[in-house]
């Protein structure tokens, strides 16, 4: 292992949304550098001008911003970077390790078919690749010429993957690829190399579907006299039915968990046991997780995406959240079903009282709204629990409750025990009518605890209603 600083990046293409598997790219690579009080730097890779969009850009920024990953350098741009790739590409022409090749489509399609013919790999034959004592084709006058990388033709490359352990690639199956087009543009694996090497980035910490880059990228850092970083590649996701997650299919933005109720930290949590363990430990703080995480305990195997297990750990997440934090929140959901909580009991003290009932803050928000107005009871609770008799008996509640000398949990618990007992009925009697007329619903929190938040004069009008 190498002992230059610790910098690690997430290099995301900005062509449709901040899905789960970014995520968990983000979180690996971030903590890795938080871990050992490296950098952690966010770079753009939207060289793909035809899918590349400004929406996506905002839906990554937006996202990290709503994970709460932060990021100490960037966010930088490739777009931005284009005469610096430029630079780097004259530089390796003059050195020898790119070359120029003018062949033509034609050319290269017919090379293809002769490769499939023989059954071989279709593979690009070096004809422009210069050599000791070879001469090459006469240089066509209409053709503009792409510029490719000489890929050593011996020997194999090697690497110790943190994750998936030691990795080796024969020469043999690596072209001379293409790092610019005819248009001078640089290519994919080009720029990554370019960034990774001007940013001194030591761990690239990065999704499985770029292995078989990383020989190509192996190779360039070496023709660029570049130290080579240690590489990091991360399982799969797959989806709850064992299918590789896909864009198009699975892809929920990041932030769309926000919309559900979700706690960032709860999705974090739930990401980081995608493919990461410690013990048995399930429930954690992101500090928890930033001491424990170590890539060397990153599986290979890909892992599976389980919603009921995500709705376990926010709901876990809620509980041990600041109520006051829940409320903000909260407050946003209520607002959006046209509920306003400014005359009604502090929404804080409605949260602390619901959070060990709701998996997600929707939920939640569900769950106060009858401590801003009733709801309206269903036919099978009226059926139950507000029959002609008990009406009755909440009128003569009401009448206690009006004289009560204070009006909070503790008074209410003591006066509706009496009251209980001198009505010669059981606890659910009591306690289901005045929920139903109460609150609309039967499934609350313990009623004086509910009844002392909605407030004396609130829980009368409603009872007199
Ligand atoms: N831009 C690539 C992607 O979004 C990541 C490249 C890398 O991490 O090296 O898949």
């Amino acid at each position: 292992m190498s002992s230059r600083p610790v910098r690690t990046r997430f290099a995301p293409s900005p062509t449709g949304l901040l899905h789960i598997g970014g995520v968990r790219t983000a979180l690996f690579s971030w903590a890795h550098a938080r871990k050992h009080g490296g950098t952690f730097v966010l770079r753009i890779e939207d060289t793909d001008l035809e899918r590349s969009t400004p929406e996506s850009v905002a839906a990554i920024l937006d996202g990290m911003h709503w994970v709460g990953l932060d990021y100490d350098e960037g966010p930088f741009y490739q777009m931005q970077r284009m005469a610096r790739y430029k630079t780097v590409i004259g530089q390796m022409l003059d050195s020898g390790h790119a070359y120029y090749c003018y062949c033509s489509r034609e050319e290269l399609d017919a090379m293809r078919a002769e490769a499939e013919a023989r059954g071989e790999k279709p593979r690009y034959d070096r004809r422009w690749r210069p050599e000791e004592g070879k001469t090459l084709p006469a240089v066509p006058a209409d053709v503009q010429p792409v510029v490719r990388f000489r890929t050593p033709i011996d020997g194999a490359v090697t690497w110790d993957d943190a994750v998936k352990g030691r990795i080796e690639i024969g020469n043999v199956e690596l072209d001379d690829l293409i790092i610019a087009r005819p248009d001078g543009t640089p290519t994919y694996n080009f720029c990554v190399v370019v960034d990774d090497v001007d940013m001194q980035i030591s761990h690239v910490i990065r999704g499985d579907d770029h292995v078989n880059n990383t020989p190509r990228q192996i190779h360039m850092y070496q023709a660029l006299g570049a130290e080579v970083p240690v590489f990091a590649h991360l399982p799969m996701i797959h989806n709850d039915q064992g299918q590789k997650m896909s864009k198009r299919r699975d892809a929920v933005s990041v932030v769309d968990y926000d919309t559900q109720g979700y706690l960032p930290e709860a999705l974090l949590n739930y990401l980081a046991r995608l493919g990461w363990g410690h013990g048995d430990d399930e429930f954690f703080t992101l500090e928890q997780f930033v001491e424990w995480f170590d890539l060397k305990d990153v599986s290979p195997s890909p892992s599976r995406f389980d919603r009921d297990k995500l709705l376990w750990l926010n709901a876990q997440h809620i509980k041990a959240a600041d109520p006051a934090r829940l409320a903000e929140r909260v407050a946003a959901f209520l607002a959006d079903k046209g509920v306003a909580t400014a005359d009604g009991p502090q929404l804080a003290d409605v949260c602390a009282l619901l959070k060990d009932r709701s998996q997600t803050l929707v939920e939640m928000a569900d769950q106060a709204e009858y401590f801003y107005r009733p709801l309206n009871p269903t036919a099978e609770v009226v059926e139950k629990h507000l029959q002609p008799e008990d009406e009755e008996r909440l009128k003569l509640f009401a009448e206690g409750a009006a004289a009560l000398p204070q009006w909070d949990a503790a008074t209410l618990s003591a006066f509706i025990k009496d009251f209980v007992k001198q009505q010669g009925v059981k606890m659910p009697q009591v306690g289901m009518p005045l929920r139903a007329k109460v609150c609309g619903i039967t499934n609350t929190p313990s009623v004086d605890a509910v009844l002392a938040l909605i407030g004396r004069d609130e829980v009368l009008r409603r009872l007199a209603a």
